[in-house]
């Protein structure tokens, strides 16, 4: 079980330690179940200052493919290292819409942050159009198939696949827990078949998409659903705990 929390563009360095502490002092020791923050980058630092020996995780929300060089703006998985990075959150449907990231960016990003010995939260998921023709099963698919393509894997925790369809991003619309608990039965299945079983069975694998306090324990008890990335609710340290808790009561 994991509860992510993605910030976004949200929270200056002040506003970023602000929420952290709350967080740290909500959540407390996180018990049975993996916690991760994901702030802005200039927030990284900050917020790995104040999760120190706390056990809950720090992540970024994106990366560059590359080590280093002429990239002006962009920020490399060293980097994100060197900062107290665990994880890094890719191919989020914000930037696959509004940045252009592509199944090939995703997973160039994907050997990368595995080469650094980052744990990428690599995000599939279907628009309402795609949902609405049927499509969702078979864009899911090429997004898993391709993002993931060519990874050596040696153990489950090196990866994370959230399933986040778009129509539900920060809209308080939530797929049902039946069409959650199909696509990430979908999911397991392609991730046995592209890994092998043990592993494939044992990678987390989120839900994102307008999940409350309300909503999360509905969600967290069905099968292959491993936890959560949290958008709106994680700007909330009595929400996002809230939500923490229904994945500890869940695993
Ligand atoms: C997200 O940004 O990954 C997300 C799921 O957002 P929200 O929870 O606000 O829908």
């Amino acid at each position: 079980m994991l509860v992510a929390g993605n910030w976004k563009m949200n929270l200056d360095l002040a506003a970023a330690r602000q929420l952290t502490s709350g967080v740290v002092s909500a959540v407390g020791t996180p018990k049975g179940t993996g916690v991760a923050l994901c702030p802005p980058f200039v927030d990284l630092d900050a917020t790995y200052s104040l999760l120190h020996g706390t056990g809950i995780r720090l992540g970024a929300q994106n990366m560059h493919e590359q080590d280093s060089g002429a990239f002006t703006g962009e920020i490399s998985a060293p980097m994100l290292r060197a900062v107290g990075c665990h994880y890094v959150i890719l191919g989020h449907s914000e930037r696959r819409q509004l940045f252009d990231e592509t199944n090939e960016s995703v997973n160039k990003k994907a050997l990368q942050a595995l080469s650094h010995r980052l744990v990428p939260i690599v995000c599939v998921g279907e628009s309402l159009e795609q949902r609405d023709a049927d499509r969702h099963n078979m864009v899911v698919e090429e997004q898993v198939r391709a993002g993931l393509a060519n990874l050596e894997v040696s153990s489950s925790s090196e990866i994370v696949v959230a399933y986040e369809p778009v129509w539900a991003i920060g809209t308080g619309r939530t797929a049902t827990p039946d069409q959650v608990q199909d696509m990430h039965g979908h999911i397991r299945s392609l991730l046995q078949d592209i890994f092998n079983e043990a592993i494939g069975s044992g990678i987390d694998i989120l839900y994102g998409g307008s999940v409350k306090p309300g909503n999360a324990a509905e969600l967290f008890e069905r099968p292959n659903v491993d936890g959560g990335l949290i958008g709106g609710a994680a700007l909330n340290a009595e929400d996002f705990a809230a939500i923490v808790r229904c994945a500890e009561e869940a695993a």
